[in-house]
């Protein structure tokens, strides 16, 4: 193990070691417009930045759903940190400890020996992960929909049930191939189901075998309402927009087996499905957990409106690993919009505390929220005034999110898919192989005979 308490014997040689060094744990909204912010207003002899990440690039999560439904390539959806900095050091790995009572973290790099590193200043960005619930066969059989790779992975699977289903004429098979679940109801299970129904609705016509009458998509929320988000008259109208599409929505039900991909539902509902998307809420990264800092009720790093961490010194916190008070006695919710807004002004406290400056409290007010829900379909509510359903809906979703996503570069690319959507049909090429890519290989290394006129493996 390299134990390098002095982050010059990390990284290198020079005097470096005498610049204060400012920490930023996650390179995702957060830390990565954090950072972005730092090493423009700092000078290069004030502050050395490190990002660190396992991932080398930051995801535009509100992107998922439709690169799930494959109408934005997954590469399209991140941005690569490296490309975005000019003098941040970015390594690739995670933080699994944190001591700030000795200004340290651990880090375990994607590859090699974990390290030990000091910093002065810390920035929590870690944002969350999924939260899951103790529920039989929920982990083996459940995926999420909070990265790159299982946005990818869900277009791919889906577009293989289909095949699955078209391929065979056991019954069970395709039934329980035909059956897709999607478990809570809020922005990300709401969008994904919208997007992946629209994508199966087209898909069936190059399925000959498959009628939509076959397909089954199931909505789970354990709430009396979807899409809390956009407010209630806006949720209730798409709630009736999805069960009109022949979306099951099942309010006020739980899951409660999925062993063996059998699902139980509360309302005594039993069937096969062949897949179960979780999107039921998300918790603070489990780095918070693993540090010495101050914590809330729900795990959140305990933050002030100046996004201090409350009760130390040099340590800030925002986004979705922070409970951020919003001045009305509540916290601020975990979003993006939030997280791109902090990011600036957790950026200039990190500098007043380097250059002994006053810092300034965060304050935003809700713009509302975009929700797109397949092809020209949508829902939004602006300001708390204004309420969209629909195409309007659907336009001011991708205007929003065109004008948000980071980089001229990234921008131009999600609108040459989009464009290039309107012209040419929808591509269902499937590659469910993509998750295990040297399986062609080790079969083809593997001997084989043929035996009674079949082909055989060599046991
Ligand atoms: C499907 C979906 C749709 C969404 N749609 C919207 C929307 O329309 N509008 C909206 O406002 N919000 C939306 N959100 C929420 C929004 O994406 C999040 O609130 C936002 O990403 C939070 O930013 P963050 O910087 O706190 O965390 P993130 O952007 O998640 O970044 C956290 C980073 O920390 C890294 N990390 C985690 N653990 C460690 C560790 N131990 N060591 C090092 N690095 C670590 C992660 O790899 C990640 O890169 C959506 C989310 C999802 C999943």
């Amino acid at each position: 193990m390299t134990e390098s308490r002095n982050y010059r014997l990390v990284h290198g040689g020079g005097n470096d070691a005498e610049i204060p060094h400012v920490l930023v744990v996650g390179g995702g909204y957060l830390g990565m417009y954090t950072a972005r912010r730092l090493e423009k207003k700092l000078g290069a002899g004030e502050a050395r930045i490190t990002v660190i990440d396992p991932n080398s690039y930051m995801t535009y999560q509100p992107f998922l759903p439709e690169t799930a439904a494959g109408s934005i390539s997954p590469r399209h959806v991140v941005v690569p940190l490296r490309k975005v900095f000019k003098r941040v050091r970015v390594l690739g790995g995670r933080v699994v400890r944190i001591d700030h009572a000795d200004r340290t973290v651990r880090y375990e790099p994607n590859v090699g020996e974990p390290e030990t590193i000091a910093y002065d200043y810390l920035v929590m960005a870690a944002g969350a992960v999924s939260r899951t619930l103790p529920i039989p066969g929920l982990a083996e059989w459940g995926i999420g929909i909070k990265t790159v790779e299982e946005a990818a992975y869900l277009r791919n699977h889906v577009l293989n049930q289909l095949a699955v289903a078209d391929s065979t004429d056991d019954e069970d098979v395709r039934r329980k191939a035909l059956n897709f679940v999607f478990v809570g109801g809020g922005f990300a299970g709401a969008e994904a189901i919208a997007e992946l129904e629209d994508m199966v609705r087209d898909a069936i016509r190059v399925h000959p075998s498959i009628d939509q009458s076959d397909v089954k998509f199931y909505l789970i929320e354990a709430a009396d309402k979807i899409l809390p988000e956009v407010g209630p008259e806006v949720g209730a109208k798409s709630l009736n927009q999805l069960r009109r599409r022949g979306i099951d929505v099942r309010l006020k039900t739980f899951l409660e087996s999925a062993v063996d991909q059998r699902i139980k539902l509360s309302d005594g509902t039993e069937f096969e499905a062949g897949t179960l998307v979780w999107t039921a809420g998300v918790k603070p990264s489990p780095v918070v957990a693993a540090s010495d800092l101050p914590v809330g009720p729900k795990g959140h790093v305990d933050t002030n409106e100046y996004l201090k961490v409350n009760g130390v010194e040099n340590a800030f916190a925002g986004g979705d690993n922070a409970q951020v008070p919003d001045g009305n006695g509540g916290y601020y919710p975990p979003n993006a919009q939030n997280a791109v807004r902090q990011a600036p002004v957790l950026a200039d406290n990190v500098i007043a505390a380097l250059r002994g400056g006053e810092p300034t409290a965060y304050r935003h007010k809700n713009l509302g929220a975009v929700a797109g829900l397949g092809m020209h379909k949508g829902a939004a509510q602006l300001f708390g005034k204004i309420k969209l359903n629909g195409r309007l809906a659907w336009y001011a979703h991708r205007s929003y999110h065109l004008m948000a996503v980071p980089t001229f570069n990234r921008k131009l690319r999600v609108l040459s898919d989009w464009t290039l959507s309107l012209f040419l049909r929808r591509d269902f090429a499937a590659l469910p192989e993509m998750a295990a890519p040297r399986q062609a290989f080790e079969e083809a290394s593997e001997p084989r005979i043929v035996e009674d006129g079949q082909l055989r493996r060599v046991s």
